[in-house]
């Protein structure tokens, strides 16, 4: 099989894979290398000027002796396969990166022979990539639940980001759906993941040159809607991930039919629920939520029509509204409309003045939503009941207002925060965003 047809085989196979990937490394660029990782790096907010960071994304293989039952790759299912060899990966992202095509590498690989070969051979590409080559870009490699720690590691120092998903928000489901996985194969690598990273942190502070183990930290990835779980059972665990494993990002992923296995859905869920859970996630990293705060009972789900923060404040009306010109930033930061950077933005304005709801606007504040929660010198905006029904209606209104609006020609809808990234033919993604 040629290299052009591999490449078709396997960057579509790729295309289940989120890899949205944060960087948060700042590595320039060094005397007889190739490519830099800097610190706005890889992730690019895709701005006005229309930068955004493209890498490709393939799998080393598609070939695997696991039998996931939510996977298209799994070995029951009938599908053309393929691998690659690791000089193979290593010379087409170097191609790849010279005709500037992509700006990093992001590599995935099904389960060869058995995990720990697969990570060998993961590692082996990226000795190649780094030493051979010298490519000094980003590289974002998935962990391969229960390989050897020693491989994980040695791939960790030459990664800027590893993964391992947790593939499913339940070990009842893990069980049930991927029967060659188990819940403490996905947690050890995260947990040796975690602690290789604290560490080296720890020695780069004592001494600059010692090498960095995954430096732009960890992620995973988690398939919604192919289990019965709920969103407050998929928020609760994403918070147990953060805490526990320091994790930079969870992705979430759609489940995409691709079994007609009695125990899976037949339809994908709505992509709605995955953007709300990307909301959710949100508001746990930087809004300090707890998920017992966004979700109260066990077998909730985020609501479809308003954004989990505009729920919350819904069904917290006594602590509304707000005064814009007190309040500290733990409470901005509760109110629909009040973005981290226009909390900051208002906190510093405060100093000069008081503020209006002219001087908000000017300062980032979404008012169509704020203006129900907050006060300016005492006064609200318009004359509206605290009545949580009449509330709801209100701001669920300026969303049908805003979905039907006329579209301009001109102006790009900005990417949705933090909902993944689009594929491009050929396992070229470009990563938007926070990511
Ligand atoms: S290990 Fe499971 S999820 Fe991964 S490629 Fe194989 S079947 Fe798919």
């Amino acid at each position: 099989m040629d290299l052009m047809e591999k490449l078709k085989i396997l960057s579509a196979a790729a295309k289940y894979d989120v890899a949205c990937t944060s960087s948060g490394v700042n590595r320039g660029g060094a005397r007889g290398s190739l490519g830099s990782a800097s610190a706005c790096g890889i992730c690019h907010t895709f701005a006005a000027d229309g930068r955004c960071v493209s890498l490709l994304k393939i799998l080393m293989t598609n070939v695997c002796v696991y039998d996931c039952q939510y996977c298209a790759n799994r070995r029951s299912n009938d599908l053309p396969r393929a691998s690659f060899t690791p000089r193979e990966i290593a010379e087409l992202t170097i191609n790849f990166y010279k005709r500037n095509y992509i700006e990093g590498l992001f590599l995935s690989s099904a389960v060869i022979r058995d995990a720990s070969y697969t990570m060998e051979q993961i590692y082996e590409t990226l000795k190649l990539v780094r030493h051979v080559y010298r490519f000094n870009g980003y590289i974002h490699i998935k962990a391969i639940p229960g390989a050897d720690e020693c491989l994980i590691r040695a791939a960790g120092l030459l990664a800027d980001r590893v993964s391992v998903n947790i593939e499913l928000p339940s070990e009842e489901s893990l069980n049930r759906l991927a029967p060659d996985k188990t819940r403490e194969s996905i947690l050890k690598p995260m947990n040796m993941l975690k602690n290789n990273i604290i560490q080296s942190r720890e020695e780069v502070m004592l001494f600059h040159s010692a090498p960095r183990f995954a430096p732009a930290g960890q992620s995973t990835q988690m398939i919604v809607g192919a289990t019965p779980e709920s969103d407050k059972k998929i928020i609760t665990l994403t918070e147990n991930l953060y805490k526990r494993y320091s994790l930079k990002r969870v992705f979430y992923s759609a489940y995409t039919p691709v079994s007609d296995n009695p125990l899976l859905p037949a339809a994908k869920p709505p992509l709605l629920r995955e953007h709300r859970l990307y909301q959710a996630d949100w508001l746990l990293r930087f809004y300090g939520f707890s998920a017992d705060e966004i979700l109260k009972n066990a077998d909730d789900n985020l609501n479809p029509n308003l954004d989990p923060k505009c729920c919350w404040a819904l069904n917290n009306l006594n602590m509304f509204p707000v005064e814009i010109n007190t309040a500290n930033k733990r409470t901005l930061l509760r109110v629909p409309g009040i973005g981290s950077r226009s909390a900051d933005r208002i906190l510093a304005a405060r100093r000069v003045g008081l503020l209006t709801f002219e001087n908000l606007k000017k300062l980032g504040v979404v008012l169509k939503r704020a203006r129900y929660f907050i006060t300016c010198r005492g006064k609200m905006y318009e004359k509206i009941s605290m009545d949580p029904a009449i509330l709801e209606m209100k701001l669920t209104e300026s969303k049908i207002r805003e979905a039907y609006k006329q579209l301009s020609l001109f102006d790009e809808p900005a990417p949705l925060a933090d909902s993944g990234n689009a594929a491009a033919p050929g396992g070229i993604i470009y990563a938007y965003g926070h990511i």
